[in-house]
């Protein structure tokens, strides 16, 4: 899978994928990753991909010129290229999309700067938009770097073990329940005493009682959802 990250910023991307589990899908060639600048797209003689926002407003705005350019590029060189532009009015990015997303060949983030970028760089070649959450950053970078994680470890091949996909929380409406790792016991806290017994039925019986528990805390309408959901199954 390729994806290309359309940014003024590449730099601020690179780091993340040169270590850990994506670091090791490329070098597998699993993920395939690009960069597209849109300044060197740009027809203005210092190079500038930004201007005052017509009608007025505080701030720069990214300008068509160079975003259509790179874009139409990006299209030539492979037309079936999947193109999602990151702004936080869009609608959330869930897991579910993360899903969807890692089935395509190629697709491409764009990452917006200063005030955003002309609307109609949006309007054209926008196959899908994406928030990551109800607040503002200074750029669409980590928004995109975000969706691509998620995306990567939906990949066949991706993660060593896909078993973790399946058990994961989102994957159904109740949360995963909480997970312990060695010792049995640290400075007087215990992990669940059932968890060490062995019994395998009843750990499963635990581990949803704390499933339940911890979606009623951190989720209480996902619990909605997955009673539900039960009751449906029933009827
Ligand atoms: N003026 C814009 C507004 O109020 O909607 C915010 C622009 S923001 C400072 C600059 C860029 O960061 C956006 O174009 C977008 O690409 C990215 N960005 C900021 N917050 C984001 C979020 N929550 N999700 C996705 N992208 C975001």
């Amino acid at each position: 899978m390729t994806f290309t990250f359309v940014t003024l910023f590449s730099n601020l991307i690179e780091g993340y994928f040169k270590d850990s589990i994506l670091k090791r899908a490329i070098e597998k060639d699993l993920l395939r990753i690009n960069y597209l600048d849109p300044r060197g797209y740009s027809k203005n003689k210092h190079f500038k991909v930004d201007d005052t926002a017509v009608g007025g407003g505080a701030g720069m705005v990214m300008n068509a010129q160079s975003l259509f350019d790179a874009l139409d590029d990006l299209k030539k060189k492979d037309e079936n290229v999947h193109i999602i532009f990151v702004t936080p009015v869009a609608k959330p990015f869930v897991q579910n999309d993360a899903k969807r997303l890692a089935k395509k060949n190629h697709v491409a983030f764009v990452s917006g700067r200063y005030e955003g970028i002309d609307e109609r760089v949006i309007e054209k070649y926008a196959d899908e938009v994406f928030s990551i959450g109800d607040y503002i950053l200074t750029g669409g970078e980590l928004a995109s770097l975000v969706i691509c994680d998620a995306v990567s470890r939906n990949r066949e091949g991706v993660l060593g073990n896909s078993e973790s996909l399946e058990i994961e929380s989102f994957e159904t409406p109740l949360l995963e329940a909480p997970s312990f790792s060695k010792p049995k016991t640290y400075e007087g806290l215990s992990v669940p005493s059932e968890y060490l017994k062995g019994n395998h039925s009843k750990i499963r019986s635990l581990k949803l009682a704390l499933s339940e528990a911890k979606t009623k805390f951190f989720r209480p309408e996902q619990l909605i959802k997955y009673h539900c959901v039960g009751a449906m199954k029933k009827n």
